[in-house]
């Protein structure tokens, strides 16, 4: 599914470059659970970026199912990003002045779903995230385990391919950490892809591989199933 191959990503200011990817290479299969790990700066953030469509490297191939998508123009970005790919993150990011309801019917809204599809979908994925009784809550008004939970509802809501996760447990306490990395991973065994950022080896078993890395290249990849 995925296939990056010598990414290189550079960041200039006027006094100094950062190489953030340096030649970077590995695979994602469909329905793999992948964690990165790997010391703050060494490139994870940047990874994440371009593999998200957030952001384009300086050089090297990305094939997403077979595409070339290292050097799509912003709008091909976003179009082939709101259809594929579901964003977990560790600070949550909910729009505080929307409703759950309303949070995970975001996605929906950008596809140009209509109205009473949207509701059905976004009830029905409230719904196996446990959390359809805070429906009309605002995320202010919820636990950080229940605020991942919306999270996680918002990345699923529109099917996509691969998940893509920027430390998914780092501000939840054990027992709502392992309630979010088991929904990823029941996620993962209906067959979505993910791809997992982070410092947690706790977190990172969860997964079925992990690549490791340093001074933006894999250093070593450990198989665990
Ligand atoms: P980001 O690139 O997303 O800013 P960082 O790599 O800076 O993430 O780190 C994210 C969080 O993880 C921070 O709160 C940081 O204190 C913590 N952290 C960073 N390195 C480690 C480590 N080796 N082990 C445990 N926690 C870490
Ligand atoms: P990680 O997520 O592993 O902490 P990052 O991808 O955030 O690593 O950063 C990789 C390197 O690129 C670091 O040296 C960081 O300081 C640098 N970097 C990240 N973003 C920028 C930016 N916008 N401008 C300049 N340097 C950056």
């Amino acid at each position: 599914m995925i296939k990056i191959s010598d990414l290189e990503k550079i960041y200039r200011t006027e006094e100094v470059e950062t190489v953030a990817l340096n030649k970077l290479s590995f695979n994602v299969k469909e329905g793999e659970f992948v964690a990165v790990m790997g010391p703050s700066g060494c490139g994870k953030s940047t990874l994440l970026n371009i593999l998200g469509l957030l952001d384009d490297p300086d050089d090297g191939s990305f094939l997403f199912n077979g595409i070339e998508v290292a050097h799509f123009n912003e709008r091909k970005r976003a179009d082939l990003r709101k259809r594929n790919i579901g964003f977990v993150f560790q600070s949550f990011n909910l729009i505080d002045e929307l409703t759950v309801f309303e949070n995970v019917e975001l996605p929906l809204i950008y596809l140009g779903v209509k109205g009473d599809e949207r509701k059905q979908r976004v009830e029905k994925v409230l719904d196996k995230m446990q959390i359809m009784h805070r429906r009309n809550h605002y995320p202010q008004q919820l636990s950080g385990g229940q605020q991942q939970r919306v999270a996680v509802a918002r990345a699923v809501v529109n099917n996509p391919k691969l998940i893509l996760a920027d430390e998914p447990t780092g501000n939840l306490d054990s027992s709502n950490g392992n309630e979010v990395m088991q929904l990823l991973t029941e996620l993962n065994e209906q067959g979505t892809t993910i791809i997992m950022v982070t410092h947690s080896e706790h977190d990172a078993r969860y997964s079925h591989r992990i690549i490791r890395m340093l001074d933006g290249q894999t250093v070593t990849e450990n198989i665990l199933v």
